[in-house]
């Protein structure tokens, strides 16, 4: 039987692949002993691998063993490899084109649901965050709005996303002691009027999916890998300035919400709505959001305009909320936690700290991984991010390699500090 929250009192594995990074830069002894989820980004990463730049030997196997000789509670996995994905993007390309959700089906979550549901792992709480970055997309980014890509429009036709999520649900769903929550993404995402219902609805179609029931779906995790922030204690969404609305701020933009705490308590309420258990709880990925060091404000901006007010108090230094690629001057968010706040099962660490969202340039590789110009410093922006500069980092390694230029500075700018 399934607790309400897997994270209460509960002790989380600590992933000896990523502890080993970490403990590589000078300073990250300090928080390698904390609990970061286990991506299974390809089929090769259920056994390991030994030729990848972003994964190590370890396979499910072998992490849900040294799980057990931890003797801790819980293990995250990152469930990532649906046909076509990152749709929108191209620094995690995957290596199953749009048509193979039969692959995906057999030589992916099949294989998966073999090792979890061995009966040796009963007592371990298996945590499974379902496909990040995908859904959402097909809200977002298909024909119609600005930015839309030729592969997200094909994989809402062909239904691979929706048919994919709805089978790894009802597959690992089925095992008792396993729990799942389906990516949700970010206030800076779906928090409008015009995404909210209908990524609400798009969810619960792909719970309704390939077998699936709202009773294979634990909870919903928002901000995985990206970097808006926690709170905005000097910027509220009912703030104004001389008579007008902080949402006409360009930083804003006419969103509902500016953090992802009430963005994620919002959300909850409205999958309830659509139709999911009301008992569903959220996670929310604070590994890089903290936004602290020298240049975190230290009270509001000056009410000159919204403008000013906005970009004067806001804690998230992004250039623009639609930047997601290894932020200038980011930091590690909240250390994880268990029922934080009404609604959220947890504060968890799923995107490791110091591995890379993606190259600054194209870096050829075997991992199937592409070059996406948000990464690239010196990029000024599409559609999707307001025609903006990319706000990323140089220098960075493919998505997934290890980045220690990035996690000396995540350190630096830790908030609450180390
Ligand atoms: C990459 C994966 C990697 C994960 C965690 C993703 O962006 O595509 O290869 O495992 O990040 O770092």
């Amino acid at each position: 039987p399934r607790v309400d929250n897997p994270y209460l009192n509960a002790r989380g594995y600590v992933n000896p692949e990523w502890k080993a990074k970490a403990e590589s830069v000078p300073g990250g002894n300090r928080i390698s002993n904390t609990s970061t989820a286990v991506w299974i980004d390809r089929i090769a990463a259920i056994e390991g691998t030994d030729n990848s730049q972003s994964n190590g030997p370890m396979g499910v196997r072998d992490h849900l063993d040294e799980a057990l000789r931890q003797g801790v509670d819980y293990i995250q996995f990152v469930i990532y490899n649906l046909p076509g994905r990152d749709c929108a993007a191209l620094a995690s390309n995957g290596e199953l084109k749009a048509d193979e959700l039969p692959k995906y089906k057999a030589q992916y979550i099949d294989p998966i649901k073999a090792i979890q549901g061995d009966a040796k792992y009963r007592n371990l709480r298996i945590i499974n965050i379902i496909e990040i970055d995908s859904l959402p997309n097909l809200v977002t980014n298909t024909s119609g709005n600005p930015g839309g890509t030729a592969m997200c429009d094909t994989v809402k036709a062909n239904g691979a996303y929706v048919n994919g999520v709805g089978y790894a649900l009802a597959q690992l769903g089925s095992i008792p002691n396993v729990y799942n929550y389906i990516d949700a993404a970010h206030h800076g995402w779906i928090g409008w009027d015009s995404n909210f219902t209908p990524t609400a609805n798009i969810l619960r179609d792909a719970s309704r999916a390939s077998g699936a029931s709202a009773a294979n779906v634990h909870g919903f995790i928002v901000n995985t890998a990206n970097y808006s922030a926690l709170k905005e204690p000097y910027v509220k969404i009912t703030d104004s300035v001389n008579g007008q609305t902080v949402r006409q701020s360009k930083w804003i933009d006419w969103n509902q919400y500016n953090d992802e705490l009430t963005f994620a308590q919002a959300f909850r309420n409205e999958l309830v709505r659509v139709g999911f258990d009301a008992n569903i709880g959220m996670l929310i990925d604070t590994s890089r959001n903290g936004w602290g060091g020298a240049a975190r404000p230290t009270g509001p901006g000056p009410s000159t305009s919204v403008d000013a007010y906005v970009n004067g108090g806001r804690v998230d230094r992004r250039i623009h909320a639609g930047n997601w690629c290894n932020q200038a001057g980011a930091g590690l968010g909240e250390r994880p936690t268990a029922a934080p706040e009404p609604g959220i099962d947890a504060y968890v660490w799923v995107k490791p700290p110091g591995e890379s969202d993606g190259s600054s340039r194209e870096i050829p590789n075997t991992d199937g991984k592409g070059f996406d110009r948000m990464c690239d410093p010196t990029y000024t922006g599409n559609a999707r991010n307001g025609n903006s500069m990319s706000g990323a980092l140089g220098d960075a390694p493919i998505s997934g390699a290890w980045f220690p230029a990035q996690f000396t500075q995540l350190m630096q700018n830790a908030y609450p500090p180390l």
